[in-house]
């Protein structure tokens, strides 16, 4: 009896009818987009119901691993307001130049033991400099050699001559967030535009490389700002892309920051699912945070998580993902999900 009146909730309700239109292949509108965020929590469940249908056919209950390194830290002449690693943060966090060959192998190696299926090398950074972009080139093809690992390269912004050295080396995919919406970006930023991401990224797609790039929630934005950096990375066709939850750190600028709720969290990666539902969608840095005891709900939606610790901040013991990834009935891929 419970379960028929699950069914009839669900199948009613005004996102199974949105996830219907979606699953037709019909955008939402960014007024629709926005009535996501507005979500009460009571409908909340209703709208997660919607956003797994999305969920599961392109991705079904499989849940991809990503492992990420700082391969160098802190020491950034940049200015992005969230960040531990800017020249502005006072956050006593570690500071190093490029890892070595031998330590960046060390991390795949980690990554593969892990379960994960990409290794993400992450630089601090405005834009990699030679040596950094050699290093890169000389260590890739040795981590693909040894392991069955995609590799997604963060090193800041790329013209289109380091676009396609990525690509020519056996990078598979570069990661460059948008981080919030256009009209918001120049208060999270000063020494580079919204702009100049844009154009990295579409210097990455001429290469010929995946995209990943998302955002973080949290950071002062309103609704039509979030919607507005859902709308790009649709337009972008971004293959994947990791959904942050401000975890703000003492000593940066947006230090006060990061006034989330759980349900908050959930509505801006329904509203994500639902305006990509063919992406990736990663929970990442800050999910352990705001989502707290409701992480496993966003695996509903989201279809893959950072395991291990992020940048500058801890992450979950990995035990506790592959427990709640076991618990939900959802199995850990290392392989594309080819949707049916
Ligand atoms: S986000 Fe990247 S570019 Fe911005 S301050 Fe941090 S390391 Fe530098």
């Amino acid at each position: 009896m419970i379960s028929d009146l699950s069914s009839t909730l669900a199948t009613d309700s005004r996102w199974h009818q949105l996830a219907l239109q979606v699953l037709e292949g019909k955008h939402i509108t960014s007024v629709q987009a926005e009535e996501i965020l507005r979500t009460s929590d009571d409908e909340l469940l209703e709208l997660l119901a919607g956003a797994y249908r999305l969920r599961h056919k392109h991705f079904g209950k499989s849940v991809q691993l990503y492992f990420l390194v700082n391969a160098k830290s802190g020491l950034c002449p940049e200015d992005c307001g969230y960040c531990s690693q800017s020249k502005l943060s006072k956050a006593p966090i570690d500071k190093y130049r490029m890892l070595s060959a031998d330590q960046l192998l060390d991390g795949a190696r980690l990554a593969a033991e892990r379960g994960s299926k990409t290794y993400c090398i992450v630089i601090s950074g405005r834009a990699p400099n030679e040596r950094e972009m050699t290093a890169v080139e000389m260590v890739v093809p040795q981590v693909k050699e040894k392991y069955d690992l995609k590799i997604c390269a963060c090193l800041g912004l790329l013209n289109d001559t380091n676009a396609q050295r990525l690509k020519a080396c056996g990078v598979d995919r570069v990661n460059h967030n948008l981080n919030t919406g256009k009209e918001h970006y120049d208060k999270i930023c000063s020494t580079h535009t919204y702009e100049d991401r844009v154009d990295t990224l579409k210097n990455v797609r001429s290469a010929g490389l995946e995209l990943c790039s998302g955002g973080i929630i949290g950071m002062g934005e309103t609704p039509s700002d979030l919607v507005s950096m859902a709308m790009e990375l649709r337009e972008l066709q971004v293959e994947s892309i990791p959904l942050n939850f401000m975890h703000a750190i003492e000593g940066t600028p947006l230090e006060k920051e990061g006034n989330l709720t759980p349900q908050d969290c959930l509505r801006a990666l329904c509203m994500m699912r639902f305006v990509n539902p063919a992406s990736e969608l990663r929970i990442a840095g800050g999910r352990e945070k705001h989502l707290r005891s409701l992480q496993p709900l966003s695996l509903y939606v989201a279809n893959s998580l950072f395991v291990g610790d992020y940048l500058t901040t801890k992450g979950q013991p990995p035990e506790s993902d592959y427990q709640m990834i076991a618990d939900l009935g959802f199995e850990i891929t290392r392989t594309e999900f080819d949707s049916p």
